[in-house]
């Protein structure tokens, strides 16, 4: 029987705690690589609101301000870059918590149709000013129950529902739909939108990352709700798909667990034509 040369053991576990040490300097540069990035695009995000509201306000100090037709304008405008900026803040700080690890996922068995209500009522209004119209694509029974983190989704739902009526033209549709399976719901959002490009696609879930920058931000995005979509859609096991069609419109859809894994029996199925 052959046994090994006790040196050339010695020899290949060097090269192995090599190879781990290698792996993990790579991740560390980058980390860091992404950290100066993330500082970069963040003061670069941040500075857009500043210096609008900035410039509202020194030109009401520069006299403006005693012209009273301008000077509620210029107010209202500077109040609006300020809710954007508070609303980057806010985007900013639940996307580092959560790619940090540092926000916790409460599962819990939910009816997806009390969260739909809760979403729904949040546009009330919103989707009237573009007389778009916000509905499902067939009638559900209540009880649709999910096992998922209720205030996640939530937010999920407020972003993709957002969006769909952000890109979209008035008088179109925006369509909550529910293929529900044995042991999972598959949730879609869809609009008759500007549609979204295959290579553009890739990329709208990165920080950031717009399509047309001017005409996004027009829109009142901050370019960091997919990517906090997609974390919170990761962290319950799944993933988001999207399928577009440049002028016809987009349809975004996830899979949420009907059940929590390995317990208790799946639910009859409720799905109603
Ligand atoms: P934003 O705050 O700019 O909307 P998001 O991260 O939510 O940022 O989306 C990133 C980009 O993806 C948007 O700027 C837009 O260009 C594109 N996008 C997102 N949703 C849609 C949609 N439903 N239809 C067309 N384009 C979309």
């Amino acid at each position: 029987k052959k046994t090994l040369n006790p040196l050339k053991k010695i020899n290949q576990e060097i090269f192995s705690y090599a190879a781990i040490k290698q792996q993990e300097i790579e991740e560390l540069k980058r980390m860091a690589a992404y950290r100066r990035e993330f500082l970069a695009d963040v003061s670069h995000e941040l500075k857009t609101p500043i210096f609008a509201a900035q410039g509202f306000v020194y030109t009401l100090l520069d006299g403006a301000v005693k012209d009273k037709a301008v000077r509620g304008k210029f107010l209202k405008k500077a109040a609006k870059s300020l809710d954007g900026l508070e609303m980057l803040v806010n985007d900013l700080l639940t996307l580092s918590h959560i790619e940090a690890g540092e926000i916790k996922m409460h599962f819990e068995s939910f009816s997806l149709m009390d969260l739909m209500q809760d979403v729904f009522e949040q546009f009330e209004g919103k989707a009237d000013k573009k007389s778009i119209d916000l509905q499902f694509d067939k009638t559900y029974e209540d009880e649709i129950k999910v096992y998922a983190d209720y205030h996640r989704i939530y937010q999920v739902m407020l972003n993709l529902i957002s969006n769909a009526i952000k890109y979209s033209e008035e008088n179109t549709k925006v369509v909550v739909g529910f293929e529900i399976r044995s042991n999972e719901v598959e949730v879609s959002v869809r609009d008759h939108g500007t549609g979204i490009s295959p290579d553009h696609i890739k990329r709208i879930f990165e920080r950031f990352y717009r399509i047309d920058k001017s005409r996004s931000k027009d829109r009142g995005g901050t370019g960091l709700g997919l990517a906090i979509v997609k974390h919170i859609i990761e962290a319950h096991g799944s993933s988001v798909s999207v399928t577009s069609s440049l002028g016809k419109g987009s349809t975004f859809s996830f899979k949420l667990p009907r059940k929590m894994q390995g317990k208790n029996k799946p639910l009859p199925s409720v799905s109603k034509p």
